[in-house]
């Protein structure tokens, strides 16, 4: 067999999504699946939404790109809005999220270089973790199946337990830089930091002169309820990298911080060719438009508690396949019992039921419906997960 067209990293399904409208997706030949997956948390405003595409294609016909060279009035007054909806003073704009990470990793290292303490270099990261799959990133995780075959990784990462403080402070030396950590855990299994540990984490920055960097790709940008995750938490991070629904489809990242955790990032020390070109910001500005309006985040903290609801309600039903109900505001995972496999299930949900999920590790599978679904959308939901669930409990057995 030759190598296909696309290169073969990805173990693509039978889906061909060709159109998307609202919640839903719509195959070839015309198959309709219900999208409790926006292409990994990012269509935070589902498929087409009028005011996304108009600003897009407005944009588009007035200026698209013209590079960093320039004054960007675009980039400027996208960056003052996230600014003022959070606790950073200045913003980097990415094309992805491991971009962002990039940027948050050289932000933290220039942070104590330019404090004359360049041996502060290493960044204490957390199992499970995922930050993206550049070189760096992919340094901050000790997951073998991401790493096999691409060492040697870039030196300077320690790996502790996700959720236990006592390990991460005593992972602290005199080469620390900081905490690189999800507020909540997406990909390893949707599982959010507890209180004590989030808030022991900064409290340890502020005793030792670290720096607190937020991976919020995944869990930021209105996914729990709040605009940030690190919101529940009642602290604020030093650095923080968003992407996935700040674009909400059009690929857009950024990585936020504080005037203090920036100081070392001057002219020339990072770029971007495309990084928050016109095109970029038209898109960031219409999905804050539409996030920031009334009402927008208090729905999706209410939609969030409706769909826990109705799981935990819909659990002891098939409590020989769900095991538990986890994570924050539309970032939910539920975690299947052995000899289930979330990957299976999913293939199942997504053949057999027109329901489209996302596994995760630990055996969950991750529901990451737009943050614009209504109650219809979730009893239509609870509706094709509970058929999934006994179908597949009948084809299991
Ligand atoms: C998706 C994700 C990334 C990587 O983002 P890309 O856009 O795929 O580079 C990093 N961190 C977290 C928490 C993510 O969910």
């Amino acid at each position: 067999m030759p190598i296909t067209p696309l290169m073969p990293v990805y173990p693509r399904c039978g889906v061909r999504p060709v159109r998307g409208e609202g919640v839903y997706l719509y195959g070839e030949q015309g198959e309709r699946y219900l999208d409790f997956a926006a292409g990994i948390a990012v269509n935070a405003l589902g498929h087409g939404h009028p005011h996304l595409v108009k600003a897009i294609s407005d944009q588009a016909a007035t200026l698209m790109h013209v590079s960093n060279l320039y004054g960007s009035p675009q980039g400027e007054a996208l960056a003052q809005r996230i600014i003022d909806v959070s606790f950073a003073d200045t913003v980097f704009f990415t094309n992805s999220g491991v971009e962002a990470i990039e940027c948050a990793i050289k932000t933290a290292r220039r942070y104590h270089y330019v404090n004359g303490n360049p041996q502060r270099h290493k960044l204490i990261t957390f199992k499970n973790a995922f930050h993206g799959r550049s070189i760096g990133a992919i340094s901050a995780t000790d997951q073998p199946k991401m790493r096999d075959g691409f060492e040697p990784l870039l030196p300077g990462f320690d790996y502790v337990k996700f959720n236990d403080l006592d390990a991460a402070l005593a992972a602290i030396d005199d080469e620390t830089a900081g905490f690189l950590v999800e507020t909540v855990q997406g990909e390893g299994g949707m599982t959010a930091g507890t209180q004590e540990f989030i808030q022991g984490l900064r409290k340890a920055c502020d005793e030792h002169g670290l720096l607190l960097i937020l991976d919020e790709i995944q869990c930021g940008y209105g996914r729990t309820g709040k605009m940030w995750a690190y919101e529940h938490y009642g602290i604020e991070p030093d650095i923080m990298t968003v992407a996935k629904g700040i674009g909400a489809g059009f690929p857009l990242g950024a990585c936020l911080a504080t005037e203090e955790a920036a100081k070392g990032m001057v002219i020339g020390t990072h770029g971007s060719t495309y990084g928050g070109n016109p095109l970029a910001m038209a898109a960031g500005q219409a999905v804050l438009d539409v996030m920031l309006e009334d009402g927008f985040l208090e729905n999706v903290e209410k939609m969030g508690d409706r769909l826990r609801q109705a799981f935990e309600q819909m659990i002891p039903n098939h409590d020989h396949l769900f095991e538990e109900i986890r994570g924050k505001g539309l970032m939910l995972g539920i975690k299947l019992k052995e000899p289930a496999v979330a990957r299976d299930f999913v293939a199942h949900l997504r053949d057999n039921h027109g329901l489209l999920t996302v596994a995760a590790g630990e055996n969950v599978f991750r529901v990451l419906p737009p943050l614009v679904i209504d109650e219809g959308h979730i009893a239509e939901c609870v509706e094709l997960l509970s058929a999934g669930a006994r179908s597949y409990a009948v084809a299991g057995e």
